[in-house]
């Protein structure tokens, strides 16, 4: 490999930058990071728009642990400031306009969604049912046999997930991985904040410093614009690169089923389409992100500035379309489609190269996984 390097790192995400650090610091490695894109970062990558406006330029990330390991990891690299992601569904109303209440659906959003007196009774009722401060999946809830909860069940399903997951999947949430809707479990707290986690907040400067920080080591070459694939192969059982073999670890960061030029067919993702607005107004909207559950053919509005607090007289909103990931050249994919016959298709890329003692991969690609922030930084 090019100028002795003695391990490779594909993807400058998480997993990757996270890796190349452990490896040059702890290891003693030089270590080769390539990246496809024109910048480090990954899908966590964020930016100044041409107004000015720190964007988040694949999807709005908020950090959120409860791992403090990980937390106590990255504040090597970052500091942070404290945030709370709170996000509100935006739908039409009874009388014709438009109402809005918290996401995850919560107490506040049952005495909106019933009435102040018919809403707050049914909350003392659920809170019988599970227990105060209790998280109940929308498909646990829909099990209730009491008539009433099973009342309150189908209008959290009609209104806030089922037209919002077939946005997002194509699919229902009884079609879909049960893990991917108890992500946003109905909460019965008047706790309205997205995330609950014990660590929650934005790196001060925002994640790009993060990645810029964490891979500033002297035993790290970064080079960008570097696709991986043409320059690995196999020669028999061993890992080649640039032709030669190579015996120090490679850990591998891009979608498994790229490696082998999708011999075995295409893994399934749905991807993101995403449409920036500026404005020239202080703030557009209410909260960090609006979701539309029910109408809309966008799922949901970000606007970054309540993220980031950046202050200024212009804001710039996001609107997010989701779609299937069809095009490797022109589109990426961003969420696996967990179930049983796509992890099946996984397992057969995976086991070509599970007997390489020198490849890893790692990450929400190469991994098929929908994986937070945190959880590839403790696996990395
Ligand atoms: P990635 O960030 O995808 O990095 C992989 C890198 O490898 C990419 O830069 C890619 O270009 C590069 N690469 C791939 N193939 C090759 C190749 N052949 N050669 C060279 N380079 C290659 N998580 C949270 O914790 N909180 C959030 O709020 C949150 N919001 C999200 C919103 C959206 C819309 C999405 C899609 C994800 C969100 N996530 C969030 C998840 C988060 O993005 C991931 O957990 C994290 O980015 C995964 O890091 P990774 O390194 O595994 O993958
Ligand atoms: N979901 C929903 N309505 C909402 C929010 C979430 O139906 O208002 C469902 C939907 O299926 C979504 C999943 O819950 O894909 C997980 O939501 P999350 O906000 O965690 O998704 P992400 O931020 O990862 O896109």
């Amino acid at each position: 490999m090019e100028l002795n390097f003695d391990a490779l790192v594909v993807g400058a995400g998480y997993a990757g930058a996270v890796c190349a650090r452990e490896l040059a610091e702890r290891g003693g490695k030089r270590v080769l990071v390539l990246e496809r894109r024109d910048h480090i970062g990954g899908n966590a990558y964020d930016r100044l728009d041409e107004a000015g406006v720190l964007i988040h330029q694949y999807g709005p990330h908020i950090f959120h642990t409860n791992d403090e390991a990980v937390f106590r990891y990255l504040c090597r690299f970052t500091r942070w400031r404290d945030y709370q992601h709170r996000v509100v569904a935006d739908l039409p109303a009874p009388d014709g306009g438009r109402m809005q209440m918290p996401v995850p659906f919560n107490l506040t959003s049952l005495r909106k969604a019933f009435g102040p007196e018919e809403g707050k009774r049914l909350g003392e009722k659920l809170i019988a049912a599970y227990g105060a401060e209790k998280k109940v999946t929308i498909l646990e809830l829909r099990q209730n046999q009491d008539p009433e909860l099973a009342k309150v069940a189908d209008y959290v399903y009609e209104h806030v997930f089922v037209h919002y997951t077939m946005k997002q999947w194509g699919q229902t949430p009884d079609q879909i991985d049960p893990n991917t809707t108890a992500r946003v479990p109905v909460f019965l707290s008047e706790d309205d904040r997205y995330f609950q986690d014990e660590y929650q907040g934005m790196p001060l400067k925002g994640y790009t410093p993060l990645f810029e920080a964490m891979l500033d080591h002297p035993n790290i070459t970064v080079r960008l614009g570097e696709d991986a694939i043409p320059r690995l192969g196999l020669d028999g059982d061993v890992l080649t690169v640039d032709g030669v073999p190579f015996q120090g670890p490679v850990v591998y960061t891009g979608a498994a089923d790229e490696l082998f030029g999708r011999r075995f067919g295409p893994l399934p993702y749905r991807t993101l389409d995403f449409r920036f607005e500026t404005h020239p107004v202080d703030f557009w909207q209410s909260h960090g992100t609006v979701n539309y559950t029910v109408d809309q053919d966008y799922t949901r509005i970000t606007e970054f500035k309540w993220l980031t607090e950046q202050t200024g007289d212009k804001t710039t909103i996001m609107r997010e379309y989701s779609r299937a990931y069809e095009d490797p050249a022109t589109q990426i994919p961003y969420y696996a489609i967990i179930n049983d016959d796509n992890d099946a298709l996984y397992a057969r890329y995976r086991r070509l190269t599970d007997a390489l003692p020198n490849f890893h991969p790692l990450g929400r690609l190469a991994e098929y996984r929908y994986f937070n922030m945190d959880k590839v930084v403790a696996d990395a």
